[in-house]
């Protein structure tokens, strides 16, 4: 098979829609540290596939997405779009890419203008992006809001009107109206009860799957995930120390950080709950400005030997798929330009 694109500068075939590579986001603290808030995260996710970024509040997974979107610059490393890398783009440049890459926020309660109406919030990426006119632009508002569960006659009301579940599915369908090929999950279902939760999990998981959108799903908790993703990535302190295909990663986690997770996360199984070793987790997440030297999860993982305090484990892939960084796992060593998924 050829690996040349027909056009030039366009992706290979197979190539994933969203490859991040070396990922490093800092910032500068008060006193005028530099902070690195992300440190040297691989991450792809392939057209139409849900890969999850799981981690405690501070593991540094809400600076990763805003390095992957540019919403800060990030210190290093590339984030490829559809093959095109956003950290090299203009302001103009980026708008365009942005137009397929859209994003869902924690907080519905802040995240949706108050004075503007709901068919004004859907409508707006349509008017940056689009030259619609104004039937047009409504036609596409009224089919979103039958989409996510609501109704036409919630185009005119403003979005104090309605409750914390509704208004995530409005901001739903402000991010999918211009059907994007990526969507960034950021805490999305987080802010809400558990049963508008678990409904507007299953509208955007049903969605996402009709509309063939890939997702990118941003959470804290272990548990949301297993239903929607097709691949979890777990993080810590700013580095992802394991990645597998969810069914995988729930019967067989090898990070000590994933197992203490899974460990304190409700399983709605009751059979794995009762055969799941608990595990808790002690302490709390180190400072990012002052990580450990050695392996990052050390100072709380209660299997540490002397090594893990002097060398850091490279993220290294796991026999029959997946990768981890622990120096007590197994793994095979990373052939050379091995496609890291
Ligand atoms: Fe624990 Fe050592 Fe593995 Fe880190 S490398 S997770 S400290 S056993």
């Amino acid at each position: 098979m050829s690996t040349t694109p027909a056009v030039p500068g366009a992706p290979l075939p197979g190539a994933p829609l969203l490859d991040v590579r070396d990922l490093r986001v800092e910032y500068r603290s008060r006193g005028r540290r530099t902070v690195a808030a992300v440190r040297s995260v691989d991450l792809q996710v392939a057209p139409g596939e849900v890969v999850a970024l799981v981690g405690e509040s501070g593991s540094g997974k809400s600076s990763a997405v805003r390095g992957i979107m540019q919403l800060i610059r990030p210190a290093g490393g590339e984030v490829r779009f559809d093959g095109q890398d956003l950290t090299t783009m203009g302001r103009k440049e980026l708008r365009r890419a942005r137009r397929d890459m859209q994003m869902v926020f924690q907080d519905p309660f802040s995240s949706l203008d108050p004075a503007m109406t709901v068919a004004e919030i859907i409508a707006e990426p349509l008017m940056v992006h689009t030259d619609q006119d104004r039937k047009h632009r409504r036609a596409s508002v009224v089919e979103m809001l039958e989409l996510v569960g609501l109704r036409r006659e919630h185009a005119d009301r403003y979005p104090h009107e309605f409750s914390g579940g509704q208004r995530q599915r409005i901001a739903i369908a402000r991010a999918l109206v211009l059907r994007p090929r990526l969507v960034i999950a950021d805490e999305a279902v987080s802010a809400l009860d558990v049963s508008s939760q678990n409904q507007v999990l299953q509208l955007l998981q049903s969605l996402i799957a009709e509309l063939g959108i890939a997702c990118l799903f941003i959470t804290h908790d272990l548990a949301v995930v297993r239903s929607i993703a097709d691949r979890v990535a777990v993080m810590y302190l700013g580095r992802l120390v394991e990645q597998q295909p969810t069914e995988e990663l729930f019967s067989s986690p090898q990070h000590p950080y994933t197992q203490a997770l899974l460990s304190a996360a409700l399983v709605a199984d009751p059979r794995v709950q009762r055969t799941r070793r608990r595990m808790r987790l002690e302490g709390e997440l180190p400072d990012p400005s002052n990580p450990p030297a050695g392996c990052v999860f050390s100072t709380r993982c209660p299997a540490a030997i002397d090594v893990c305090h002097v060398e850091m484990p490279e993220l290294l892939p796991l026999a029959d798929g997946g990768r981890v960084a622990c120096h007590l796992v197994e793994t095979v060593a990373a052939a050379p330009g091995l496609a890291v998924r």
